[in-house]
């Protein structure tokens, strides 16, 4: 006998567990399904054990150049295994006070893994459930290549494992999290090598921020090797042996790391019951109010390849849940303008189009741009002084701004302000009429010219 519920969400990831708590808070019935750990990618694999190893990688930055502050901290050891114990326990608390706050909104969770038995009946273990509505949020999971040997690497999943810091590290791929690691670890004291398969960083990003990441990641350390394919992997010693497309010199590092982009989880959910089939890339089509081809049947997040974030995973979730059960008929996202922080070393913030893609858009006659080089005041006192860069990506004769982008210390602090307005078509008139704050690096964005 099914049970009957209003809503059912498989997956207690960022999406999950938003769209289910908004539609909870309209009185409906609603049960949510995870296989995991609640929380999903971002709290247990992802933005916050990422964002804590940022923040050490940084704290080790600033201690390296306490010298000039009049400070001398002698030779600064770093725990790898105490720093990843108090994370873990931070993430177990968040665990614990997502399934609290499910709790408190009376949304049924059941631990264990979902599939459909029929087009809006889902299976957990023994249980089987009925809804008006079901949420496919199930996200995705680190992509592999097909190499021999590949297994001898690791992913993102496997890095947060590490008890230990291995002291050469070899990272493969372009992407937000290459960048990232690449950036903890040497920054952590790691020999870290970067290999691209072609000559790019971030290839999506505006050529500014892609190419003074190169120049800033090489400043700091790190061995940024370009059209550097893997050809096979094998095992050497405690170690990892690299040989190349190609040929030449094997490489050995301790570890490798595969960030290579991820793959949708829709692999045991026995889609054909429900009548969906997945796209080429595997992940589910919606359209712009996150409807699949089936009705009653939506899905959101990362397994529909949309932009893979958690403030957007989040944001779906929450207006689909205020249009079904909220009377809110017209609610849905906006994936215009999402702004985005990558946590290098230093950071990057950016929204909106870049250069290229406003000429493309707009036709390069229409667009204006305008750049800012500088040099934080932190770094003022400073023997090695590292620059920031900044753009203004405008179109048309009013210079409405369609991107902002910077990268330098702040620019993840910095952003989310400026997005509002770029969100808000801000023209470059308006940046300039805005008032400074000073000194901060931010005041470079409203005093271009
Ligand atoms: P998820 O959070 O992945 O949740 C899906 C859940 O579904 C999982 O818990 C899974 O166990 C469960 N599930 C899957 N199949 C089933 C099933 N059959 N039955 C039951 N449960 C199932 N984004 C940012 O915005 N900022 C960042 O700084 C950031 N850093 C990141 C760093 C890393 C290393 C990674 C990997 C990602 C990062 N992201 C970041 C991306 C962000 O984590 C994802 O975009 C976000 O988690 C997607 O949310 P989701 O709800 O779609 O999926
Ligand atoms: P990305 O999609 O960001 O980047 C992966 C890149 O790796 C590809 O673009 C490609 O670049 C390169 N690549 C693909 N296949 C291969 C291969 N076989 N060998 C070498 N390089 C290859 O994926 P990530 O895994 O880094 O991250 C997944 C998503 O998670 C991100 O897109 C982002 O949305 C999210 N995320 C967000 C973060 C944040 O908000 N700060 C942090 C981490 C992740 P190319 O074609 O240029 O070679």
């Amino acid at each position: 006998m099914s049970e009957q519920f209003d809503l059912i969400v498989i997956g207690g990831g960022s999406g999950g567990m938003a769209t289910a708590r908004r539609a909870a808070a309209y009185g409906k019935r609603v049960a949510l399904i995870e296989r995991g750990r609640l929380g999903g990618t971002c709290v247990n694999v992802g933005c916050v054990p990422k964002k804590v190893m940022w923040h050490a990688a940084d704290f080790a930055e600033r201690a390296a150049q306490a010298h000039g502050y009049g400070f001398d901290l002698g030779s600064v050891e770093h725990d790898w295994a105490r720093l990843v114990a108090n994370r873990e326990t931070y993430i177990e608390r968040l665990n614990g006070i997502y399934e609290r706050n499910l709790d408190k909104d009376d949304v049924e969770y059941l631990a264990g893994d979902a599939r459909f038995v029929g087009v809006r009946t889902v299976a957990v273990g023994e249980r089987e459930l009925v809804a008006d509505h079901v949420v496919i949020a199930t996200g995705g999971k680190p992509s592999w290549p097909d190499v021999p040997g590949a297994a001898l690497g690791t992913d993102s999943d496997g890095f947060f494992q590490w008890r230990e810091r291995p002291a050469r590290v070899a990272i493969v791929g372009s992407g937000y999290i290459a960048c990232e690691l690449a950036g903890v670890l040497n920054g952590l004291g790691a020999r870290v090598s970067l290999l691209l398969r072609r000559e790019h960083v971030l290839k999506a990003f505006d050529d500014m921020l892609s190419d003074t990441l190169i120049e800033r990641m090489r400043d700091a350390g790190i061995d940024v090797q370009m059209n550097r394919s893997v050809a096979e992997l094998s095992e050497a010693g405690d170690g990892v042996c690299i040989d190349w497309v190609g040929g030449g010199e094997p490489a050995h590092v301790d570890r490798l790391i595969w960030a290579i982009g991820r793959l949708p989880n829709t692999d045991g959910l026995s889609l054909e019951a429900t009548g969906l089939s997945v796209a080429a890339d595997g992940t589910i089509p919606v359209d712009e109010w996150q409807d699949t081809s089936v009705e009653g049947v939506h899905a959101l997040g990362d397994v529909t390849g949309a932009v893979e974030l958690t403030p957007v995973a989040i944001a779906a979730g929450r207006r689909l849940s205020d249009r079904l059960f909220g009377g809110r008929p017209d609610r849905r996202l906006d994936y215009h303008n999402i702004p985005t922080v990558v946590f290098t070393h230093p950071p990057i913030g950016t929204v909106g189009l870049s250069e290229a893609q406003a000429r493309e858009q707009y036709g390069d006659a229409a667009v204006k741009i305008y750049t800012s080089h500088y040099v934080a005041l932190y770094h003022g006192v400073l023997e090695h002084k590292v620059g920031s860069d900044m753009k203004l990506v405008c179109v048309g004769d009013d210079e409405r701004i369609v991107g902002a982008h910077v990268i330098g210390d702040g620019a993840d602090e910095m952003l989310q302000g400026f997005a509002v307005a770029v969100k808000m078509g801000a023209t470059k008139t308006d940046f300039d009429d805005t008032v400074a704050i000073h000194p901060t690096s931010a005041e470079e964005f409203v005093t271009m010219t």
